[in-house]
């Protein structure tokens, strides 16, 4: 499964290099929006294979780590959740006013691209995923009314913590009371990272609720 996803991924990232490469590059704004409403029946599969600030992210964390620069700290500023909206008005502001004004077309998606490489060489992933992303917080909005999503078994789960310590985006939260695991629909990537690893095989995509 690790495998497929990758291939996917791959692939999604050399169409949005082609896009770029041949000045096309506001077609991925239509795939976004596509991207938005099947979020609301799949879950954010946009992030978890189609986003290429995720893809390139993956190997940047794996640098990171290797350099020993990764930090597991979060800055204070980006706590209250705020500054992803933000990132979202000044970003198609700033699209708009400059292509009305002055003609420019802004690129956007390769500036967020770098920045999502370079936040990621410093922080964990989730900093940029849950408090950064101007579109994951579109992708968060939609997502929480997937209609299917990853659910952990309850009856097979042993809160072992296994899938809490893969998730890119701190979707999983074990109760520590019931020692089960509970995904929260609206952060999760559908990455299936969890479900690689869980030992009991507790973790289905299935109806989210
Ligand atoms: S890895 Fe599986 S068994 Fe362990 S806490 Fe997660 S869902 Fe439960
Ligand atoms: S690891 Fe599991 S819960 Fe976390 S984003 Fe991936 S699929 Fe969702």
């Amino acid at each position: 499964m690790k495998h497929i996803v990758t291939i996917i991924r791959l692939l999604f990232l050399v169409l949005f290099v082609f896009l770029l490469a041949t000045s096309k590059i506001m077609l991925w704004f239509g795939l976004f929006a596509v991207s938005l409403l099947a979020a609301l029946i799949f879950g954010r599969i946009y992030c978890g294979y189609v986003c290429p600030m995720n893809t390139l992210m993956i190997p940047a964390e794996w640098v990171s780590k290797k350099l020993k620069i990764q930090t597991q700290k979060t800055p204070k500023w980006l706590i209250n959740g705020y500054f992803t909206w933000i990132a979202l008005v000044v970003s198609i502001a700033t699209m708009l006013l400059l292509k009305k004004f002055a003609h420019i077309n802004i690129p956007i998606l390769p500036i967020w691209l770098a920045i999502a490489v370079f936040i990621t060489l410093r922080y964990r992933p989730v900093i940029f995923h849950n408090l950064i992303c101007p579109f994951g917080a579109l992708q968060r909005l939609f997502g929480q009314f997937a209609r299917l999503s990853k659910k952990v078994d309850k009856t097979a789960c042993i809160g072992c913590k296994l899938c809490v310590k893969v998730c890119p985006s701190d979707a999983i939260t074990v109760i520590d009371k019931e020692k089960k695991a509970v995904i929260n629909t609206a952060l999760c990537h559908q990455c299936t990272n969890c479900r690689q690893i869980c030992p009991e095989e507790a973790i289905h995509y299935s109806k989210a609720g």
